[in-house]
């Protein structure tokens, strides 16, 4: 039986923990300011096999390692599946 692809992403969220999805500027600041969005405050590391891994992360760059640590933990858990 197949695996399922397991994808291990960075979601942005809002002050209030709620998931960003707006478009927002490199600086961080919304791209439309009547859109409703209150700002990008944390990063979460979110798998789509386990959910959130970790506490979220306050800035993107300090996720990315968490976020590769967790995929790599996958590959890992495959690779030894299969010998
Ligand atoms: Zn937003
Ligand atoms: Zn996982």
């Amino acid at each position: 039986k197949p695996m399922a692809r397991i994808s291990v992403k960075i979601t942005p969220l809002h002050p209030d923990g709620t998931e960003c999805t707006h478009a927002v500027r490199p600086s961080g600041k919304p791209r439309d300011a009547d859109s409703g969005c209150t700002g990008r405050r944390n990063y979460a590391v979110v798998c789509s096999d386990c959910g959130p891994v970790g506490d979220p992360h306050g800035l993107r760059v300090l996720a990315e390692p968490a976020q590769s640590a967790h995929r790599d933990s996958h590959k890992t858990a495959l690779t030894a599946a299969t010998h």
